[in-house]
């Protein structure tokens, strides 16, 4: 199977007219394919080595569609910041066409093909450092087991885009099984359409969640499905220290899949109260705010639900998030520190493990897998002290691994099969901060290798390589400073 054996669904465009605009990508000049991903091929059903370079370059240089194709930019809304905003959609995105893939529909988002009627002020383009994050991003919480969208690659082009700089402008071809978010019901609500609303989720349910379609409110069953898989996910960035940065409501899949990544970050010298956005100076969106952030989305989602799913019931429904959030928490921190068996204080332990790297400013990641070679013994105390940057004779150190030990001895696992399944949830690679700069500069320089190096390891992130002059998994020094990201990508 090559790109022009992909077969298309529009449905999107089989929904009232007011959801999309029929929109031609804007053509680039000098487009290159930096990085194709194999996990992204492998969703389109694809053999990498199938894609023709130069036909995959003219797609995501808005030159040329496949057969079926037919791009939409798509209408929505959603409270930025807690503001409700009526005038959005997608100002610098297309979704050209929705391919039928062994696994369901796959919608294929070119992401920087130029303006539309959503644009506002906006220029329609995006830059060469947000796509390769955003890139980058889709393969390492994809090989953590962290919902999200992907994408197939990212292409570079020869238009000179102004930010705070002038940049490399590119494009990032991004796949999705839907990009259907709570924004679209908000418009829908806000606009009074009940029976768009009603046509949209039918659809929703009908091309990705076809067991809900036989509940008694299938529509209900699905606020019960975003709620569960939010709080997946949710959970899912807690555990391995992921911070979103833009938690608006448009940013918030339907499907519960992490959407839009914009200025967000990895958690590195662990600040619980942090984020990476400067536009947040209040950190609305900082790490240890997200799941509060979440349910009050899931709420204005519930609001727009009003007119379809009774009030009552919606608010039963909401009362699900917590417990399944903390529920799905528990079970990955269990994984992360080795715990094979469940138990009631499990979650203290937990937060005192966070609460102890978050006293120390200690490397969120580097911590678990440091924590796995533990043995029970002073030896290894010390090692592990060490690997921290903590006082080995730490009292809050000492007495957490008193508990731990304690705990580790209640099961019957090996020292040894504990850090085996220990080294399989806790990664080496991590999308850090200086590296990702590192790959940035080098792209934008004109060497794409790095870039590839450093998605081949974020793919397989549990696997310790030799790289070479290439760091790629050192904590930032002590002293450097916070990493600050802006919103204008
Ligand atoms: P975001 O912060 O990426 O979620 O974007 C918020 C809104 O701004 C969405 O409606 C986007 O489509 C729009 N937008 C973001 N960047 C651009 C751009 N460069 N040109 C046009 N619209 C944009
Ligand atoms: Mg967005
Ligand atoms: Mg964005």
């Amino acid at each position: 199977m090559s790109l022009d054996d992909l077969r298309f669904d529009n449905s999107w465009a089989r929904l009232p007219e007011a959801f999309y605009r029929e929109v031609a990508p804007t053509a680039w000049r000098d487009t290159h394919v930096l990085d194709l991903s194999p996990l992204g091929a492998a969703q389109l059903d694809l053999e990498p080595a199938s894609i023709e370079p130069q036909r995959l370059a003219a797609l995501m240089a808005g030159r040329e569609l496949l057969p079926g194709m037919r791009p939409i930019a798509q209408k929505y809304t959603g409270h930025q910041f807690g503001t409700y905003n009526p005038a959005l959609g997608d100002g610098r995105g297309l979704l050209l066409g929705e391919a039928m893939t062994r696994q369901g529909p796959v919608d294929l988002h070119l992401k920087g093909a130029g303006q539309t009627p959503f644009s506002r002020f906006g220029d329609g383009r995006a830059v060469l450092r947000s796509s390769i994050r955003e890139y980058l991003a889709g393969e390492a919480m994809q090989a953590l087991g962290i919902p999200t969208t992907t994408a197939l690659a990212v292409a570079v082009n020869g238009e000179r885009v102004m930010r705070e700089r002038v940049e490399p402008g590119a494009t990032l071809l991004r796949l999705a099984p839907s990009h259907a978010r709570f924004g679209h019901v908000e418009w829908l609500y806000q606009q009074r359409d009940v029976e768009g609303m009603r046509r949209l989720l039918q659809q929703v349910i009908e091309r990705h969640r076809p067991a809900l379609a036989e509940a008694e409110n299938p529509i209900e069953a699905l606020f019960a499905d975003v709620i569960a898989r939010t709080a997946e996910t949710i959970a899912a960035w807690q555990a391995y220290g992921f911070v979103h940065g833009v938690m608006n409501t448009d940013n918030m899949s339907l499907l519960g899949l992490t959407l839009d990544y914009g200025p967000y970050a990895f958690q590195e010298r662990f600040r619980p109260g942090w984020t990476p956005n400067h536009t947040d100076a209040e950190g609305r969106y900082a790490y240890d705010r997200q799941p509060g952030v979440a349910l009050w989305n899931l709420m204005v989602l519930a609001q727009s639900l009003t007119p379809l799913v009774d009030a009552g019931r919606l608010r039963d429904r909401l009362d699900d998030f917590e417990p399944a959030l903390e529920a799905a928490y528990a079970r990955r921190m269990r994984a992360r520190l080795g715990l094979a068996e469940s138990r009631d204080d499990d979650a203290t332990l937990a937060a005192d493990w966070l609460s102890l790297l978050a006293r120390h400013e200690a490397d969120f990641h580097s911590a678990f897998r440091a924590l796995g070679a533990y043995r029970g013994d002073d030896e290894s105390r010390r090692q592990l002290a060490a690997h921290l940057e903590i006082p080995a004779d730490d009292p809050a150190l000492v007495a957490w691994l008193e508990a731990y030990r304690t705990r580790l001895e209640e099961e019957s696992r090996s020292a040894e099969t504990r850090q085996r399944a220990m080294d399989a949830v806790n990664p080496c690679y991590i999308l850090r901060h200086r590296p990702l700069q590192q790959v940035i500069a080098a792209a934008e320089a004109g060497d794409p290798g790095p870039l590839r190096r450093l998605r081949e390891r974020l793919a397989v992130p549990f696997v310790p390589h030799e790289d070479g002059a290439e760091d790629w998994t050192s904590p930032p020094p002590r002293d450097a400073p916070p990493v600050v990201l802006s919103c204008s990508s």
